[in-house]
């Protein structure tokens, strides 16, 4: 049976791949030992075979069974991600598997990671899985005939791919008694308009409930995956205002209904349960790069004079727009992994990890299906999607998923709370 929240009262795994690389840097020995996600986030991923995962499936399990022992109970973190079509938004994460290759999905993809995570074996494990991030909300926000649409992100919606395997996914991973899915809901700085909210909730909802999968394969939601944004803004709220002048008036909120990624995870799971999915539902938050410590983190409210001094002078979001997501300057750790934080969030989770690379800064050919994005490029002045501002990229980035020391030193640089 499954417990309410898995990361109560558990050890998590530290995928050794990603331990040793961070060991390997000046500094990383400080974190070294906590517990990141494994991606699976192509099919050779699942034996062993992409840039942050030389370790298969199975010997990463057999590890955790080892790790375990100086548990009571633990938990293995698994990123789902290859889906069709992948990343239609964006090109850096483009993957290996073309718009209408669902079936590849289904037999290649899903069904041998459901048979590994199945084997009794394994039971004892508590398995969360972070259901294919930033593909669900893409199909609300980048679609016509919205300003922001993309032609891949059209073809989605048309062909109903991502639903589908989606869907799929949670329905056969679901069936795995130990297996906690935990669905991608994007951040506060995308879902968190009035426009994106209650539409993406909807889309979840049907999404959870088509193809033979229920609401009770959902033991939740994600958050800021591989995101840039707060876990909590300390200087500001979106309750305060100057002069009578709301915050959401600001250039930085510019109407958002939340500032940082608790206070939405929280407002987003209650129209979650209000759409059909179950009460008990519990919310993670990646916390691995939104700390924004450093120098140049205020150290206090802004100026009352109006709301745009007031809101750039509070913010701990050192970004130029809260639509930027690759190699952000600036970044640093966010909070260590921690078990239920708040009530109703289950945990703070390193799902991206630290130090790997969102994509690259220029063309780099590859044979993992990856893009050149622009927002990954420090001389880029934005698209509709970031409000045409700089793309705030850190330079000579590798592709997505590779290692970037430089990105690296930077995050431990900046980390809040400071290590
Ligand atoms: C990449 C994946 C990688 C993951 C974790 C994504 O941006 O596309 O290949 O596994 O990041 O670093």
């Amino acid at each position: 049976d499954r417990v309410d929240n898995p990361y109560e009262d558990a050890g998590v795994y530290v995928n050794p791949d990603w331990s040793a690389n961070a060991a390997s840097e000046p500094g990383g020995s400080a974190i070294a030992d906590e517990p990141t996600a494994v991606w699976l986030d192509r099919r050779a991923a699942i034996t062993g075979g992409s840039a942050g995962n030389s370790t298969g499936l199975r010997e990463h399990l057999d590890n955790a069974l080892v790790q375990a022992e100086e548990h009571e109970n633990f938990v293995f973190q698994v990123v789902v991600y290859n889906l069709p079509g992948r990343d239609c938004a964006a090109l850096a994460s483009n993957g290996e598997l073309a718009a209408d290759e669902i079936d590849v999905y289904k037999e290649e993809f899903i069904d041998p990671i459901a048979d590994i995570l199945g084997d009794p074996a394994y039971s004892d494990l508590r398995i969360v899985t972070i259901i294919e991030i930033d593909s669900l909300p893409n199909l609300i926000t980048n679609v016509s005939p919205r300003e922001t649409a993309t032609e891949n992100c059209d073809e989605m919606l048309a062909n109903g791919h991502y639903q589908e395997g989606i869907s799929y996914a949670l329905a056969t991973l679901g069936d795995i008694p130990n297996v906690y899915n935990y669905v991608d809901a994007g951040h506060y700085g995308w879902i968190g308009w009035d426009d994106n909210f209650g539409a993406s909730a909807e889309l979840f909802h049907e999404t959870a409930t088509m193809n033979g999968a229920t609401v009770d394969d959902v033991a939740g939601f994600i958050v800021n995956t591989a995101n840039y944004g707060p876990t909590v803004e300390p200087h500001y709220t979106i309750n305060d205002s100057v002069n009578g002048t709301s915050v959401r008036q600001s250039d930085w909120v510019d109407w958002n209904r939340y500032v940082d990624n608790q206070s939405f995870a929280l407002g987003f799971r209650d129209e979650l349960v209000r759409q059909g999915f179950n009460s008990e539902i519990g919310m993670l938050i990646d916390t691995s790069r939104n700390g924004w410590g450093g120098p140049d983190r205020p150290a206090g409210p802004g100026p009352r004079t109006d709301v745009n001094a007031y809101v750039e002078g509070s913010r701990i979001d050192g970004r130029y727009q809260a639509g930027n997501w690759c190699n952000q300057e600036g970044a640093g750790l966010g909070e260590r992994p921690t078990a239920s934080p708040v009530p109703n969030i289950d945990a703070y989770a390193w799902i991206k990890p630290p130090g790997e690379s969102d994509g690259a800064s220029r063309e780099i050919p590859n044979p993992e299906g990856k893009g050149f994005d622009r927002m990954c490029d420090p001389t880029y002045e934005g698209n509709p999607r970031n409000g045409y501002n700089m793309s705030g990229a850190l330079p000579d980035a590798p592709l997505s998923g590779h290692w970037f020391s430089a990105q690296f030193q930077e995050l431990l640089a900046n980390a809040h709370p400071p290590l």
